[in-house]
Order: C-alpha cells, then structure tokens, then sequence
C-alpha cells in the first residue's frame, strides 16, 4: 500500500522568520505519519532550522533542487551531499520553473536524480505538459519521454524511493486539472514506469498529481486510483489551509 502524501512546495516563499512562524502554528496538529506522509520543501538556506525546529513532528522537511555533482567548483550551487548531511529525505528534481527559468534539460534532471539517490535521499520528479503538448498527437507521449529520461539508469531496486509529480503547467497558479485529465496522466506515468522497470516497480513509485490544488478539489483528486497525492505550491503557503490539505477527508 502506498502511504498518501500531501507535499508542499513553498517555491521562493517566505522568509526565515515566517517559515518557523509556520512550523510553530502547525505544531501538534498534524496526521500520524502512517495515515498521511506531510512535507515541506522549501529554499534550501532554511532548512537545517526547520528541521531543528520539527525533531518530533510527523512531518518532513525537503529541498526544492540541488546540483548534480557532490562538491567542487560550481559557485552558487546547492551540493545534493552537503543537503543529504542535514538529514533532508526528499528533494524536487525538475520542477517546470526550473525547465522554464533555468533550462534544465532532461539530461540534468536524471544527472540530478541519481546525485539524490546516491546520497540515500528520495527525488520527487516533476513532469510538465503544456496543452498544445497535451492535445498534439506526438508519437511519444510528451510526458511519457520525460519519465523515461528521468528514471534511465535507475535501478529497480530504488522505485521505492521514486515519486513522480504530473505538473502540467496548464495547471499551475492557474485552473487545476480535473480528477478526470490529472488521473489521466498520473495513469500514463505509471504504466511508463511499468514498462520501463516492472508492474511491481510501478505499484511501488509514488504518483502525485500538482497545479492548483486546493482543499475543496483535493479529496476528489486524491480518490482517483493512480493519484497518490498532491504537491501544493501557493495553497500550502497558508498553515491553515496547510493543515486542512494534511487533515483531509477521503
Ligand atoms: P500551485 O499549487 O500554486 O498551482 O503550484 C503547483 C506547483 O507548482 C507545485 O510544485
């Protein structure tokens, strides 16, 4: 069974004090972890204070991005080895910002995918369509490909570590997907994982579903079948609307 998992994703939100403000006003009032996974990714700088400040809540703490090489010459960077020594289990790979803003390609993100296993923490994978891509009758699906470039060189072993987010960037900041579109393609990435790895790797990764995710269509997106969970950006930048996304009802 695969727990379900309410992340958010705070972006280039918040400051300091206003993420620990936070962190005090949920205190205590979230979902026992086997019920719910809850986390947080937030900008990499406060995350040692977050996570001193959580020790015994159900509740983890992820980055947002890091670079693909352990240490070296690579100013402004995040090491994906310096986060792993925070105690940090999950990171954003691939987010359709950075696809956009900073260029990421494909190949970086997987080169970004195994710098985050290799340092024993957990990659949310992000996959993007824009409509044209999603009405266009490309031969491989544009999101099918993304995976397939994401997960190569993967082991089977790992798909336990694996969650994967359709993000369509439709979606974002915008009018969500319906359950109908984004199970759709929470579906498709799962048979591609099948294909790719094994039914049994695909019953394992985790599939969430992001864009416009609030708590009034939250429930009905997370009943779908292939849709683990969601990644919240602005909706989760609230702590009350945060722990109604934590506490929600099926
Ligand atoms: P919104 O929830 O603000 O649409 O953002 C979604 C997202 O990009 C999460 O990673």
């Amino acid at each position: 069974m695969r727990t379900p998992f309410v992340a958010a994703n705070w972006k280039m939100n918040k400051t300091l004090p206003e993420a620990l403000d936070f962190l005090q006003t949920i205190a205590g009032k979230l979902p026992a972890e086997d019920d719910v996974e809850a986390l947080i990714c937030a900008q990499s700088l406060f995350l040692s204070q977050m996570m001193a400040l959580t020790p015994d809540e159900p509740l983890k703490i992820g980055a947002e991005n890091v670079f693909w090489q352990d240490q070296g010459a690579f100013t402004g960077e995040t090491s994906p080895k310096a986060v792993a020594s925070l105690g940090v289990d999950y990171v954003i790979i691939g987010h359709s910002e950075r696809r956009k803003y900073f260029r990421e390609t494909d190949e970086m993100v997987n080169n970004k995918v195994q710098a985050v296993l290799r340092n024993g923490m957990r990659p949310i994978i992000c996959v993007d369509e824009t409509m044209g891509q999603r009405e266009s009758n490309e031969k491989v699906h544009w999101v099918v490909s993304q995976v397939i470039e994401a997960l190569k060189g993967v082991a089977i072993e790992d798909a336990h570590k694996i969650t994967i987010a359709y993000e369509p960037s439709w979606a974002i900041g915008a009018a969500a997907a319906s359950a109908k579109q984004a199970e759709d393609g929470c579906y498709l990435i799962r048979q591609t994982v099948a294909d790719m790895l094994s039914d049994e790797a695909a019953d394992q990764v985790r599939v969430l579903y992001g864009g416009s995710v609030k708590p009034t269509n939250q429930a009905e997106l997370m009943a779908m079948p292939n849709i683990d969970g969601v990644l919240v950006g602005d909706a989760s930048l609230d702590p009350d609307i945060f722990l109604q996304l934590v506490n929600y009802q099926q």
